[in-house]
């Protein structure tokens, strides 16, 4: 047992009709309001937004790539800065990822074994090895708030006796993990400023893995990030149910649908989640990690899930792409060229209050770079939106006719 303090999950709304819930998440560093969407800060930057924008959006947490973050500019410079707070000036809270869908959706330079994944850069092709423990190791160095489970992700469509294979290593190293975070917590709670007093430079074991120690001085029991497990198993019930009761077993803070928007079709993706949430326990958050569009976004609240994380909104506005009320839009076509509309009629962000369709097309066909921020800047107004009234119809009771009202639109 350790005295670190836990996240702390509260449910205000539940839907009768649905699965759908609405809560708040309170963390180190804020509460946030659930369900929520998460933006996808790659490199401790959400490209093209700067963090005062952000806030101003109403960004409540960010997803950091512990990859990306590891390579460049490296977990050690991070943690040396004060953690990824301080280092990109954002207060609010932070997940990250454990890097291990990066590692492994880079297949030619990944290999996946029983103590970790081997790895090369894809910077200067240098060799890495990521473990459970690892992994975890990194996540302490940024200091965020939710640190993600190492997982192994397989791609779509998978044999069963590959599904069930990534299913038992995703328990091991959930397990791993789950030690690893418990050893380190006790250290941390404890008064012992000096860690482990050990006094080896490096700090590395044999097997690679980083020593906790004197590492985590800038982590206090207040500060101490929280655990997520995920549940693995494809779009298969059985080993759904599998992965998610091995995981309820170690107990985690909150737990994640992984292996999902790999490729499946919609309907198999929305039949998972929704099998998947019914396995999670009610009273622990509930994320889909890496889905997905708006509409995404309805179908997995309605299907009981708490948080949201997706590349899309940023990634499609760097290549003019704009999600807005009446569906996609190509900024790119010519047929905008003489669009004096704003992107999205209905949309109140800065950018449709300011801009026509007919500039912003400009914009992208000449390669300017305030083509991609303003899309972005629209994009992800558009998602948090998305999700505000959606939580908003949750808490005042009529989310069952929302959903059904957005779903019957062309
Ligand atoms: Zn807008």
């Amino acid at each position: 047992m350790t005295s670190r303090m836990p996240i702390k999950f509260e449910i205000l709304a539940e839907d009768k009709v649905t699965r759908a819930r609405a809560g708040l998440l309170h963390t180190p560093h804020g509460v946030i309001e659930t369900p929520v969407f998460m933006p996808v800060g790659t490199g401790g930057t959400v490209k093209g937004m700067t963090q005062d924008e952000l806030e101003a959006l109403g960004v409540q947490i960010l997803l950091g790539n512990t990859y990306h973050l590891y390579l460049r500019p490296g977990h050690e410079l991070i943690r040396e800065a004060g953690g990824l707070h301080r280092f990109m000036s954002w207060p609010r809270p932070i997940l990250t990822d454990s890097g291990g869908f990066q590692v492994m959706s880079l297949k030619s330079l990944g290999r996946v074994t029983e103590d970790g994944v081997w790895f090369r850069s894809h910077l200067d092709g240098s060799s890495h090895f990521l473990s459970p423990e690892r992994t975890v190791e990194i996540q302490l160095a940024l200091g965020s708030d939710i640190m993600m489970c190492l997982d192994e992700c397989v791609e779509y469509p998978a044999s069963h006796e590959t599904l069930q294979r990534a299913v038992s290593l995703t328990t091991r190293w959930a397990k791993r993990a789950k030690e690893k975070v418990s050893g380190v917590g006790c250290q941390v709670s404890g008064k012992d400023g000096t860690g482990s007093g050990s006094s080896d430079a490096s700090g590395t074991e044999p097997d690679g893995n980083l020593r906790a120690s004197p590492d985590t001085w800038h982590l206090t029991p207040d500060t101490f990030p929280a655990l997520f497990g995920i549940v693995q198993g494809g779009t298969d019930e059985e080993l759904r149910r599998q992965s998610a009761e091995a995981l309820l077993d170690l107990d985690f803070e909150g737990y994640a649908v992984g292996g999902l928007a790999v490729g499946e079709p919609k309907s198999e993706m929305y039949d998972t989640a929704q099998f998947t949430a019914e396995l999670l326990p009610r009273d622990r958050p509930r994320y889909l990690m890496g889905m997905g569009t708006p509409e995404d976004l309805l179908e997995g609240v309605a299907r009981g899930i708490d948080m949201f994380d997706c590349v899309m909104p940023t990634r499609n506005a760097r290549n003019a792409c704009a999600f807005t009320s009446e569906g996609k839009v190509i900024l790119k076509n010519a047929r905008y060229a003489r669009d004096d509309r704003p992107l999205d009629p209905s949309c109140t962000c800065a950018v449709c209050r300011r801009y026509s369709r007919r500039y912003l097309r400009h914009l992208f066909v000449a390669g300017e770079m305030l083509g991609a921020i303003l899309a972005t800047h629209h994009n992800l107004h558009f998602y948090l939106d998305t999700m505000r009234r959606i939580r908003q119809s949750l808490l005042f009771g009529e989310f069952a006719e929302f959903h059904c009202r957005v779903r019957a639109r062309p």
